[in-house]
């Protein structure tokens, strides 16, 4: 009895203290946090340890699902942490880890986004967010203005008015493109006559009073899976998202839309949205932007752009160009966490059109009130922490020149490396960077002669041997833990079509070099002699 009253006690104790009281400087949790703001890449290097522990292997430190029934000192946790979750991360900022969109953070954006968790504003509503608010809505017209363009008089006018709002800040691209064509769906489904919208009476009641036989997104066929998610969710259906075929660069075939558009007319289907992709997340390639946005206005359908990861290159006027037409677009997504250096949890839907929102608006009693100024009227998410400052603040620090020239030395060093691939004989550019994004294979010289020789049909299986060995040194650079590439399957025209595995490299860390760059060819040239059965067998066929 008294033991359990001394536990309770302690435990009042210690609640009341975590609280108040800060982790003393030379605690565990101190020490670290000093280390951490200090060096954060420092940090980073000295705990995350390159484990070559299997994900099952690591399961078995998160196997147990009892919630302890005993505090514990934060310190002790800490060394938990460390050891269990911190060692075993994935080291997303190291310079040599260039597979994938997420990458290395500023350092001002540690200290900054502790201030954010401590402010703990949820941006649902002004009762939780005074301040937040307006400045969400201004990164909101910073980011319109960065897309569209307008006057002065424009931002003025609509940028912090109650019954509109310049887009959606939301937690990334998938919830940023389901927003657009959320309101692509209710605009297109909105209340006449007896019927009072989609939004009210549903998917079933819409079709029968607009008497479509059914609706289509068409998207290039490499479009992002979120947007099959969103068809998914809107009740639009997956497979009534329709991949219109690219051409050799990767980019939607215009002529196919415009055919698809007249033909999906002629069966009585309403075209929801066209899709235009403004770096397609396998290979970094841009959508006609502006040819597409004609065959919209000619179908009289939404025009979205997912820009969640090429977005940024707005930023860049030198490269800006390759973006021409985006401005048409009735709504745009952009990934603050991609090409922007926000820490994950940031993108946002811009739509051209500020009272486009309203379509989607939402009210409740206790808050979202009508006339309310309260953001999560036109949001997906309810409530939403303040990553709007962490953009903010990266766009006063970092500047539009900064981010041109962060943006522009990645395209470049994307070029060194994809030259670097053309010159070495052993390796194979498979495309070429439009942005900071190329794919390419290893493949000695004799099987690049052979492959050039033979048909197409003699290259299938030429090209699925290339692929177990691509796959084989891509997970062998991974267990290393040195550096990182990522994998993919994508169709090649040069092989009729064919879907080849490729590595895929995104340079997005600032701190990549022109060495880590050679180094990793070298690695991977070195693991390739490590297949006992691919790499001879190729060697064979090509004699
Ligand atoms: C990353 C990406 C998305 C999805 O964004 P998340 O932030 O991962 O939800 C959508 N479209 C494209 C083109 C992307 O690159």
């Amino acid at each position: 009895m008294r033991a359990t009253k001394r536990i309770a006690d302690a435990t009042q104790e210690s609640l009341h203290r975590i609280f108040t009281v800060a982790e003393a400087p030379d605690s565990t949790l101190g020490l670290l946090e000093q280390e951490m703001s200090q060096n954060l890449v420092g940090f980073l290097n000295n705990h995350i340890v390159a484990s070559k522990n299997a994900l099952t292997d690591i399961e078995q430190d998160f196997i147990n699902p009892h919630i302890p029934e005993q505090p514990e000192f934060v310190s002790d946790h800490m060394h938990h942490l460390l050891d269990k979750l911190v060692a075993q991360s994935v080291h997303t900022s190291s310079p040599s880890f260039i597979g994938h969109m997420t990458s290395a953070l500023p350092s001002f954006i540690l200290p900054l986004s502790k201030l954010m968790v401590g402010l703990n504003q949820n941006l649902v509503k002004v009762e939780t967010s005074k301040a937040f608010t307006p400045l969400e809505r201004q990164v909101l017209g910073m980011m319109h203005n960065l897309v569209y363009q307008q006057d002065d008089h424009f931002y003025q006018n609509w940028m912090h008015s109650a019954e509109h709002s310049l887009g959606s800040f939301c937690s990334g691209g998938t919830v940023a493109n389901i927003t657009a064509l959320w309101v692509a769906r209710n605009k297109l489904l909105k209340a006449e006559g007896n019927f009072r919208g989609v939004s009210r009476e549903g998917l079933h009641c819409a079709m029968r009073h607009y008497g479509y036989q059914d609706l289509a997104i068409l998207v290039s066929d490499r479009g992002h899976y979120s947007l099959k998610k969103s068809a998914d969710i809107l009740g639009i259906g997956q497979e009534n998202v329709i991949a219109i075929p690219t051409d050799e660069h990767n980019k939607i075939d215009c002529h196919k839309l415009a055919d698809k558009c007249q033909q999906l007319a002629a069966q009585n289907v309403k075209v929801l949205a066209i899709v235009g992709v403004a770096g397609t997340t396998e290979t970094g390639n841009i959508d006609p932007l502006d040819k597409m946005a004609k065959i919209a206005k000619q179908n009289q359908c939404h025009f979205h752009v997912d820009a969640a990861w090429g977005g940024a290159t707005l930023l860049s006027n030198k490269y800006r160009p390759l973006l021409k037409g985006i401005e048409q677009a009735d709504s745009v997504t952009i990934d603050a966490h991609k090409q922007m250096y926000v820490p994950m949890g940031a993108g946002l839907v811009i739509f051209k059109d500020p009272t486009s929102v309203s379509a989607i608006e939402h009210h409740a009693e206790y808050i979202l009130r009508k006339g309310s100024k309260d953001l999560g009227s036109h949001t997906l998410e309810g409530s939403r922490p303040g990553m709007a400052m962490l953009v903010y603040a990266s766009l006063h620090i970092i500047s539009r020149p900064g981010y041109e020239m962060l943006i522009n030395q990645a395209i470049e060093k994307a070029e060194y490396f994809a030259e670097l691939i053309t010159q070495h004989d052993d390796f194979e550019l498979i495309t070429r960077p439009e942005l900071c994004l190329l794919t390419y294979r290893y493949a000695p010289k004799s099987v690049q002669v052979l492959l050039a020789r033979n048909n197409t049909e003699a290259n299938k299986s030429v090209n699925l041997l290339i692929g177990k060995l691509t796959k084989f040194i891509q997970k062998r650079q991974r267990e290393d833990g040195r550096s990182f590439v990522s994998r993919t399957r994508i169709e090649v025209s040069r092989y009729g079509g064919e879907k080849v595995i490729v590595f895929r490299v995104v340079l997005a860390n600032p701190l990549t070099t022109k060495e880590i760059l050679q180094d990793i060819l070298q690695q991977q040239c070195l693991l390739a002699q490590e297949s006992e059965n691919f790499l001879p067998e190729l060697l064979r066929a090509a004699k």
